[in-house]
């Protein structure tokens, strides 16, 4: 076991173990990354110590001049990687920076419009167990059951006869590109605003390998650890003025208290990062590596939603092989493979149990994986699945061995090593 310099001996200890296991297994979680030292250092830094409500040059502590300097970094990185004219970037989290937006758009009662859970959508855009689904009257907008691709004639079909006041675009679980100037033109012709939801996306959009919503959007909310490599966070980018004051007293005081400034920190030198050249063939790679993924597990007679993928994410039917969601997670996870059991659409399982697995390759692409690694990975799913489906309970003998095989692909690319 590894031991972080903490002298409080039971957090080092599970902090050693949670450090053993990610260098050890291979992390296919499609909303996970792997941060650089710099952000770890940052978002650990003494500026968890500090008080800052309000904005930089209009605080309600003093010593702010430093976490200014910070804030107004974290904004100007901000605006110029996504080419965007007004930013916040205190939000604690994605579903933070939803509310957000929603407390500065909305009133209880109005109507919205996303894309529903079971289909790709995320819980804080409009699932009844959440905010947006009890303060507000939901209508979700579907995938297609053939193509599993959003039809955007059915999404203004349904927007004309509903009428909501905010549709949602963006998703957790949609691996195709989405078409935002359609969302635009939808929202326009409705009177509704468009909120972007880039989450999973926001890292490959900076490098200009995903679709670009910030022109199309009146306002775009994201994450900042999923593919932006940061992080945990969330922000909100509008290029409307008069928004952008909106938002920002949604976020504080209507949101929040004091942001986390050592966070905003991370967030900053992660928005640097993404500035970099590498960085866009960083998203090269995670897309080519999905990709990779994707036809290894096509090619072993896994159902892979929409036939394949524009982006980090695969989302992958099991139907094909006579094994769950729920039992594919757990055998993956014996064998050293992380992933989430996922619904896919139309799936006939419980949302507890599943046809699907989500896998995403944003986390091992950073560890330096590329086709050749991702192609082996997707064998190495297979053998598990195939053996699960075999024996429910999975086959020892497999997944010990294919435990030793990702550990030996991990030792090949080290991450935090020494
Ligand atoms: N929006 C989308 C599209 C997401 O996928 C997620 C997280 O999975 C969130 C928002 C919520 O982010 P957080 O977990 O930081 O609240």
């Amino acid at each position: 076991t590894k031991t972080p310099a903490i002298s409080d001996a039971a957090i080092a200890a599970a902090i050693g173990r949670e450090l053993g296991r990610q260098q050890d297994q291979i992390e296919l979680i499609a909303s996970e990354n792997i941060v650089s030292r710099d952000v770890l250092a940052a978002q650990g830094s003494v500026l968890t110590n500090k008080y800052a409500e309000g904005y930089p040059g209009k605080r309600y502590y003093g010593g702010c001049e430093f976490v200014d300097e910070v804030e107004d970094i974290a904004r100007d990185r901000l605006k110029q990687l996504f080419g965007a004219g007004f930013v916040n970037v205190q939000p604690h989290s994605g579903a933070q920076a939803n509310q957000a937006v929603f407390l500065a758009l909305l009133n209880p009662g109005d109507k919205i419009m996303g894309l529903s859970l079971a289909h790709g959508g995320h819980l804080t855009h409009g699932s009844p167990v959440t905010m947006s689904g009890k303060w507000f009257e939901v209508v979700s907008y579907e995938v297609e059951e053939d193509s599993h691709l959003i039809d955007m004639a059915k999404v203004r079909e349904k927007a004309l006869a509903e009428r909501p006041k905010l549709i949602v675009a963006g998703a957790s679980a949609y691996p195709r590109q989405i078409d935002f100037a359609a969302f635009r033109a939808i929202a326009d012709e409705v009177g509704a605003w468009l909120m972007v939801d880039m989450a999973h996306y926001a890292g490959l959009i900076a490098a200009g390998e995903y679709p670009d919503p910030i022109p199309h959007a009146h306002v775009t909310t994201s994450t900042t650890h999923k593919t932006l490599r940061g992080p945990r966070g969330g922000i909100i980018l509008t290029n409307d003025e008069a928004l952008a004051k909106k938002l920002n007293s949604a976020v504080f005081p209507g949101n929040q208290g004091g942001p986390l400034m050592h966070v905003i920190a991370a967030k900053a030198v992660a928005f640097g990062e993404a500035l970099r050249p590498d960085f866009k063939d960083y998203a090269r790679q995670v897309i080519a590596n999905a990709r990779a993924l994707a036809d290894t597990l096509t090619e072993g007679g896994v159902g892979i939603v929409s036939g394949g993928t524009d982006c980090h994410m695969v989302l992958c039917d099991l139907r094909p092989l006579g094994v769950t969601g729920k039992t594919a997670e757990i055998a993956l996870e014996r064998a050293g493979l992380t992933c989430n059991k996922n619904a896919i659409p139309f799936d006939p399982e419980k949302p507890f149990v599943t046809s699907g697995i989500r896998l995403g390759s944003s986390a091992g692409t950073t560890r330096g994986f590329g086709e050749a690694e991702f192609r082996q990975i997707g064998a190495m799913i297979l053998r598990v699945l195939r053996a699960l489906a075999d024996n429910a309970d999975g086959d020892a003998e497999t997944e010990a061995a294919t435990r030793a095989e990702v550990k030996a692909l991990c030792d090949r690319f080290p991450i935090y090593a020494s």
